[in-house]
């Protein structure tokens, strides 16, 4: 690799469980980075909350400097922890982060601990496809009041080429998977904005013809997600859906604190983060599950790195960890749960054990 093809990573670990989250990932990241010999440069930031209240901004000036340079480049990326605020939204705009990426799929040793019947797991291997910058999340906001009743409003927009463009990544990726694609939606309520999505997937999905095509209701789409996740594959949807429905996944798949997520923009750059949020409830406790985050580190390896060796590395690694060692979201009955760090040393541990593994079967 040339020094101008080396990947910049950029840590923000933001606050909440953020910097313990973040923390544990960096430490797997650079041990992989070590491990597999891949150069990359490695600068952290304080972003959010901690650092409004040092300088009085979410994204001090310097960091977004940094961060819109970076981003000119699609070996750019930043590993993001979380924040209950700003700058999330921020970087998602600025950035034009619009594809959110959100996969799914149960490891086998934590079948005990989803809600649903093990039976209802099997072949679970879903990935929620979020559009990320439009929606009512950035509709305009109005409130007034009206014969002396307070009232408020805000829009809920989508452009068609907003729309088009996550289409297309979604049926891009159904293509490389199992070749079916559902698109969530709620036409019979909210009929233009909906029927525009459904009319702009009709005229793509020509193009793959060898990607068989659905559309649900979202309300439905909750339901089946319980009670059928194995049947789907890809499922796109529009911002607000989105964010309903990834609970749902992490639900099914045993905690929040599981679910990795990528986010790319036009040009290659991509954002990683949990799906979960600040989880002030565990802040600072060390409970805290940084699978998530490691999982958007295998993402990264996948994506900005294109280290597919590696990231199938990591996954397995995981994979085998969790047989002996979690965090308290996901012990179980009868399990002591481990710490936070202590997860990241298990999950370094099993990398080894498994490229070693690897190198011997070779
Ligand atoms: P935010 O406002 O930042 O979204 P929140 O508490 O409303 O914060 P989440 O952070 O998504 O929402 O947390 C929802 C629940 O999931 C909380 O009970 C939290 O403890 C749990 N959770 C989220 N992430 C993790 C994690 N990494 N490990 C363990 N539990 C988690």
């Amino acid at each position: 690799m040339t020094s101008a093809t080396v990947p910049t990573v950029l840590v923000l670990p933001g606050e909440g469980i953020g910097p313990e989250v973040v923390g544990a990932a960096r430490q797997v990241l650079e041990h992989v980075l070590d491990r597999a010999g891949l150069d990359a440069t490695l600068r952290e930031h304080t972003v959010g909350l901690p650092a409004y209240e040092r300088t009085g901004q979410w994204l001090p000036d310097p960091v977004r400097d940094d961060i819109d340079q970076v981003a000119q480049s699609p070996r750019g990326a930043v590993l993001f922890g979380a924040s209950a605020d700003e700058p999330i939204g921020e970087l998602r705009s600025r950035y034009d982060l619009f594809a959110n990426l959100r996969p799914a799929r149960p490891l086998r040793a934590l079948r005990e601990i989803s809600p649903l019947r093990p039976e209802r797991l099997d072949g679970v291997d879903l990935l929620l496809v979020r559009e990320l910058v439009s929606d009512v999340y950035y509709g305009r906001r109005r409130t007034g009041v009206d014969a002396g009743q307070r009232w408020a409003g805000q829009e809920m927009y989508y452009r068609e080429d907003e729309i088009r463009r996550i289409v297309r990544c979604a049926l891009r990726h159904a293509e490389t998977r199992r070749g079916r694609l559902t698109l969530v939606h709620k036409a019979n309520a909210i009929p233009d904005v909906f029927g525009l999505w459904l009319d702009v997937l009709a005229e793509e999905a020509p193009a793959h013809p060898h990607v068989e095509v659905q559309d649900m209701y979202a309300d439905t789409m909750a339901m089946q997600m319980v009670l059928r996740p194995a049947d789907f594959d890809v499922v796109v949807t529009s911002n607000l859906l989105g964010d309903v429905l990834s609970e749902i996944t992490g639900a099914v798949c045993g905690s929040l604190g599981l679910l990795p997520s990528a986010t790319l923009s036009p040009t290659g750059f991509a954002l990683y983060e949990p799906v979960g949020g600040t989880a002030p409830d565990i802040a600072g406790t060390g409970r805290a599950n940084p699978l998530g985050t490691i999982g958007s580190v295998e993402l990264m390896l996948r994506h900005t790195f294109d280290a597919p060796r590696w990231a199938d590395c990591l996954a397995r690694a995981v994979e085998r960890a969790v047989e002996s060692w979690r965090t308290p979201d996901i012990a179980g009955p009868g399990k002591p749960p481990c710490t936070t760090d202590e997860m990241a040393t298990a999950v370094r541990e099993a990398f080894d054990a498994v490229v070693a593994e690897e190198e011997t079967q070779r």
